[in-house]
Formats: structure tokens, C-alpha cells, sequence
């Protein structure tokens, strides 16, 4: 980082934060604030949350203009319904929304271009690519009859199989797709209602709302879990529609039982709150009637790691890979060095071209697990005790 922008960056923050200086200096000094850039745009990125900002809080300027994205909040599990729901909602109706299985995208505006942004607080260049080419102008619009880039941002979930980040197949965005499921103003959530109108002002699409319901009717939420579970689908949030009380979200055991397929390839990856958070999950679904039953359970934490034992002993690689549509090479590249930037291992596997100059190019993401793997497999023993 320059010193130009080094003392830009402090203005900027000690601004927004509202410190002084030498303060300012302090906060960009610690790892858990990082200064990146992507085009014309500078930000900062909060790993944690610091003084009053959530994680993932974004900072961003260009040309005099500043923006504030704020951390998505983390949103509280239920484990048994039926006492969560009346006691935190209340008397009011709630609406369920589907729960999506993808990655958290906020976007936001700046000098008319919109910027999509991760969970963490960075802009990835692959979504804002990508978003663009799908709903540049709709973004912009939604924006606009929110009241301006100024004030707001949109948050919502992308899905489908052409990202690096997690793919699950869905038949109405099966490559690549935007589903709106809040809007914000500063770093609050406003009224469904108002997000729904900002989501039709774009023409964009939102997350589908399956059912409104009273939070003590346990019988019509069990029908709408059901209903997700036959599909496989992801769950559930349930959101006070005036956004009076903070969201709750609720999985499936299809979900469940999935994450930990997918989790239990990389054992080493994952860590042990992974495995556990997903077994207690069962545990309260088994005790409620509802469980997947401990066979599937078992099946789903051996199978997909001994498998990847099986593949290391073999002396194949253990990788996740990913394959993405590009615009031209120079995307290709962009994606493979912002990676490089932020340590995460990821390399070029191979680029087909395509017509119009597009390419297909397929990445693979080193995992943690093949060398702890290794190691077991030449010492015989146990890292963990
Ligand atoms: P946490 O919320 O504790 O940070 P997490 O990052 O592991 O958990 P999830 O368990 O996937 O996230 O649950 C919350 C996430 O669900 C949100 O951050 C959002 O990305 C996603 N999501 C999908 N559909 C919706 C929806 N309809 N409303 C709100 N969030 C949704
Ligand atoms: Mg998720």
C-alpha cells in the first residue's frame, strides 16, 4: 500500500468511525482491518467486528465519494421450534422465506457502478463481474428508487454452481443467479414490503416467501419443513415483516445431512465446530420425532472421509474445483490473483475457449486435509491427541 493511499485510508476511516488520527492509524495497523482496492475503488475490510461495526463491514471511496456497507448479521438457529418461535416473535405473524444455499452477496453503489461483496467485507471481482452482466442497470435502478447509493445497500444470495465459493444445484439458477432478500438503509434491515417494491423496481428476484403464519402454529411451520425436506432444499428464515425482531433461520435435515457430506471430504478443513454444530442439529430434530435417523447421520461423517483417506493413499490430490464462465482471460487472471492477495490456494486447472472469446476455465483450491491426511497415513498418528 502507498502512503497516498495509506493517508487516505486513515481520513476515510477516522471519518466513518469517528476517531481521531492517530487512532485511525492504530485500527488500519491491526490484522483484522485490511486495505484492498478493485478498479478505481479503495475500501477497508472488517474481519471482526470493531467498535460498533459488524464483521465483514465494508469502507469504500472513490473520487471524493464515500460508502459504508455494514456486516450482514449473523442470524440465530433454532433447535426446536416450537419454543423458539412464540417466544421470540411473539403475537405477531411471521413469514417464512426460503433459505438458499449459497453465498452472501450485499451490493452496493458507487458513481453509478455497483460493487458485490462477500460476507467478509471484500469486493469480489468475479461476482461484481457477474452481477453486472446480469442486473448492472437493475441494481442501479433498485438503488434509485430506494432513495440512492448514498444511503443503501441490497443483500441477497447467489446461487447455483458457477462460483468458488459453494455450489448447490438449483433447476431455477442452475449457473448463476441473484436472489434479493434484504434491503438495508445505514446498517438496518427495512420492511419486506419495501424490499419487495425495490426488488420489482430492478426487475430483479427474490427469495420465495412460502408461507405466513402465526409463530405458535407449529403444524403449519412442520408443513412447510416437510415440504422443503421432499425438495432438499436449504430451510428456512423467519423474519418479522416489519423487521421489528431480529430473523431466525432453520435447516432441513436434507441440509444437514448434506453439509456434512460435503464438509466430512475435507475432515481437516472443516474443524470440529463444523461436525458438532451439524450433529446437535440432530440430535434436537431426533428427539423431536423429525431426525434423519443415525444411519444417515453415521453414513454421512465415514463415507466422504474415507473416501478422501482412500484417495491420499492413493496418491491423488484432495481439491475442491470449481468451473467459472469469463468474459476473456484477463478475468481469468483478475480472479486468480485476487486469491493470491488475500492467501487463499487457488490455481488454474485448464481454460477451453469458447465463442465470442469467453472462456470456461477450471480452478482447483488446495486443501488442509490432503497433507494432515498424508502425515496420518506415513506416521500412523493421531494430530489431534
Ligand atoms: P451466521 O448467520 O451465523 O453468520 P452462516 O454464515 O453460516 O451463519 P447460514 O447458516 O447460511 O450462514 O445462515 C445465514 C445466511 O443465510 C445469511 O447470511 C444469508 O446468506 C443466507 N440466506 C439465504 N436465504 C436467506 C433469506 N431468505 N433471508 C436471509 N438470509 C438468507
Ligand atoms: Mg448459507
Amino acid at each position: 500500500m502507498g502512503g497516498a493511499v495509506f493517508d487516505e485510508a486513515v481520513r476515510v476511516l477516522a471519518g466513518v468511525v469517528g476517531v481521531d488520527v492517530g487512532e485511525a492509524r492504530e485500527l488500519l495497523g491491526r490484522r483484522s482491518v485490511r486495505v484492498l482496492g478493485f478498479e478505481g475503488v479503495r475500501y477497508v475490510s472488517f474481519r471482526r467486528g470493531l467498535r460498533g461495526f459488524e464483521e465483514g463491514t465494508l469502507i469504500a471511496w472513490s473520487g471524493g465519494e464515500v460508502r459504508v456497507v455494514h456486516g450482514y448479521p449473523s442470524i440465530r438457529r433454532v433447535l426446536i421450534p416450537d419454543v423458539a418461535l412464540p417466544r421470540w416473535f411473539g403475537g405477531g405473524r411471521v413469514v417464512l422465506e426460503e433459505k438458499m444455499n449459497g453465498y452472501n452477496v450485499r451490493v452496493f453503489g458507487l458513481r453509478g457502478r455497483v460493487y458485490a461483496v462477500t460476507r467478509g467485507g471484500l469486493i469480489c471481482p468475479y461476482t461484481t463481474r457477474r452481477l453486472r452482466r446480469l442486473y448492472g442497470e437493475g441494481l442501479v435502478a433498485a438503488l434509485e428508487y430506494l432513495g440512492g447509493e448514498e444511503e443503501y445497500f441490497i443483500a441477497g444470495e447467489v446461487v447455483g454452481v458457477e462460483n468458488p465459493y459453494t455450489r448447490y444445484y438449483y433447476p431455477e439458477a442452475p449457473e448463476f443467479d441473484y436472489f434479493v432478500f434484504d434491503v438495508f438503509r445505514g446498517g438496518e434491515p427495512l420492511p419486506l414490503r419495501i424490499r419487495d417494491a425495490a426488488v420489482e423496481a430492478g426487475g430483479l428476484r427474490r427469495v420465495r416467501v412460502l408461507a405466513e403464519i402465526e409463530p405458535g402454529d407449529s403444524t403449519a411451520f412442520w408443513r412447510v419443513i416437510e415440504g422443503l425436506e421432499v425438495e432438499g432444499r436449504e430451510g428456512v428464515i423467519v423474519k418479522d415483516p416489519e423487521y421489528r425482531v431480529p430473523p431466525l433461520k432453520y435447516t432441513t435435515s436434507a441440509t444437514n445431512i448434506g453439509d456434512l457430506r460435503l464438509g466430512m471430504a475435507f475432515p481437516f478443513d472443516e474443524g470440529r465446530g463444523f461436525l458438532f454444530s451439524r450433529v446437535v442439529r440432530e440430535v434436537f430434530k431426533s428427539w423431536q420425532g423429525r431426525g434423519a435417523g443415525a444411519e444417515e447421520l453415521g453414513r454421512a461423517i465415514l463415507e466422504p472421509a474415507v473416501a478422501s483417506v482412500e484417495r491420499v493413499s492413493r496418491g491423488e490430490p484432495l481439491v475442491e474445483e470449481f468451473t467459472l464462465t469469463m468474459e476473456d482471460i484477463r478475468e481469468v487472471e483478475e480472479l486468480v490473483e485476487y486469491f493470491a492477495g488475500l492467501g487463499v490456494p487457488v490455481s488454474l486447472v485448464s481454460v477451453e475457449h469458447l465463442e465470442g472469446g469467453r472462456v470456461k476455465a477450471r480452478f482447483a483450491k488446495a486443501k488442509e486435509s490432503e497433507r494432515e491426511i498424508r502425515r496420518i497415513l506415513a506416521t500412523g498418528l493421531s494430530p489431534l491427541d
